[in-house]
Parts: structure tokens; sequence; C-alpha cells
């Protein structure tokens, strides 16, 4: 059965005012119910993680101005959030969902999380609404447990995944791909393992041309044992802050095509979902169950 991370808290940290942006994280489960698509039991509720699971993957220091709400006011105007106690149990809970995500993925080949995908979050600091990168976190995790030795994250969203980038440049069993906007946020980009930037505009067929020929060799050589997707939905036409120009279709068919390559090659996966800002939270939130509705056509 399809294991998807979600508690009531992804939804509810910001004050009111500030909220739009994490409306999606009540609605994408709520629309998936709706449907009929999942049902509650499919949904579990992540607990909280130990200090050092954190530490592994983020500077101490940062983790304790997090933790005890210092950050300087311009590091906070960094991570694009008020700070608060809740939204940092809110980055540990989806930090854990991803976690247990992956022990999820090992039975079921697949797992979710409703949130995540905090990949502009470095081992030092919080940036574009990331304080804690969930699938880095979760990637040092399956190393030090002897769960996977070569992992490979696929980051598909319009942004490059420079945290992520950042926290596996010297760890060669992690290998990191991204795919995302050249003329995007962030400016000043990090040197993925390998990066693949677009220029504005990019549609439907480029897109998925380029996924098509690239992912399949990737795995080949790589080889790995686990495999991160982050399956930001920023790369939409209709995105306000991405500049690509795929459709909702096309935008199905790469995940598509990235859990049938998951499943031919027979490796876990465990997917986050990352950005999405068009200006209709209907497109948002139909395009992240796209992702979900892929992966249940195809695994179960
Ligand atoms: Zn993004």
């Amino acid at each position: 059965m399809l294991k998807i991370a979600y508690d009531p808290i992804y939804a509810h940290p910001l004050p009111e005012g500030h909220r739009f942006p994490m409306l999606k994280y009540e609605l994408i489960p709520g629309q998936l119910l709706y449907e009929g698509v999942i049902g509650r039991n499919n949904l579990f509720s992540p607990g909280l993680l130990e200090e050092n699971i954190i530490t592994r993957t983020h500077d101490e220091n940062y983790w304790h101005q997090l933790r005890d709400l210092t950050l300087s006011p311009k590091e906070q105007r960094r991570t694009g959030f008020p700070l608060s106690a809740q939204l940092v149990e809110r980055e540990i809970r989806i930090a854990k969902g991803t976690i247990d995500g992956c022990r999820y993925a090992f039975d079921d080949g697949v797992a979710f999380n409703v949130a995540g995908g905090t990949h502009h979050a470095g081992s030092n600091w919080g940036e574009g609404f990331c304080l804690l990168n969930d699938q880095a976190i979760a990637a040092n995790y399956l190393l030090d447990n002897k769960l996977a030795t070569s992992i490979l994250i696929i980051d598909l969203d319009v942004h490059q995944g420079n945290g992520t980038a950042e926290i596996f440049e010297n760890e060669s069993r992690v290998f990191t791909f991204s795919m995302h906007g050249a003329n995007n946020f962030p400016y000043r980009k990090e040197q993925s393992d390998l990066d693949i930037p677009l220029q504005d505009g990019v549609s439907d067929d480029e897109f998925l041309d380029i996924l098509k020929t690239t992912l399949p060799r990737l795995i080949e050589q790589r080889n790995p044992d686990f495999i991160f997707y982050l399956s930001g939905v920023d790369i939409l036409a209709t995105d306000k802050l991405g500049k690509l120009a795929l459709s909702k279709e096309a935008c199905k068919a790469r995940d598509q095509f990235v859990f049938e390559q998951c499943i031919k090659y027979d490796m876990p996966v465990q997917v986050s979902m990352g950005g999405g800002y068009s200006p209709q939270i209907k497109d948002i939130v139909e395009a992240h169950c796209n992702t979900f509705k892929a992966a249940i056509d195809l695994y179960f």
C-alpha cells in the first residue's frame, strides 16, 4: 500500500495572512481523499527526529540557531518565513517523514511525502522556504544505517537543488542530478554532480527529450540502490516563479517516466513535493496529485 507522510502541521505553521504557500499541503491529501485515489490509511504522521540525525547533515551551529530561534534577521529573511517553533517542528517532521518514507519504499517500491523537497537548505543555511534539507538528511540516514551504498537524487524542480549539491559535494556515494531553469533562483548556483540548466521557455517535448536521454544513462552508470525524486511542479507554464512552459500533461509524463525507470531498474524511490507557484491553487494541487496518480497507476 502506498505510504504518504502527512501531518496537519505541514499546512499550519504560518500566521494568518501568510498562509497561501502552505495551503497546498492540506489541499493535496484533501483532493486525493476526495477523489478516492487514496484512503486515510495511506497517510501516516511522522514523529520527531533525534538531533544527531539533523546535525549529521546540518552544521551544529546553524541547527542550534534554528532550534533556539536565534537566526539573525538577515538569515531569517533568506528563509522566506517568519521563524517560529512551529515552523521548525514542521521541518523536523517533514524530514522524519522522508526518512520513514525510505523504509516504506524498500517494501513497496515507492513512498511519498506530501511536503519536503527542501533542497535550498544547505549545510549551514536556510533559504527559499527551506530550513532543513529532508532528502539530504534521509540520504545520510540510509548511508549511516547501511541501508544504501549508492544514492541518486533526481531533482526536477525548476530551481536548482543548490543546498543538496553543497551538502554532498564531497560525498561520492550520493550523486546529485538537477535539471532546472538557468535564469532562475538561486542566482548563485552550487555544482551538482550533474546540472542541466534549461533556457527560459523550454516546453514539453524539449524537456521530456532531455530527461529521456539523460536519466536511463545516469541510472545505468551509477547503479544506485536508492533514488530520491524531487517532483516540483514549478516547471508549469502557469507558474509565476518558474520560467519554463510545460503543460500539466507533460509534467505528469515526466513523473511517469521517472517511475518507469525506477521500476525498470528495480530501485526504490522516495518522492518529496518541492515547489509549485501557479496563481491558481487548483493548478498546483492538480499537478502534484498527478504525481501520486502516476505512481499509484504504475505500482499498485
Ligand atoms: Zn522550486
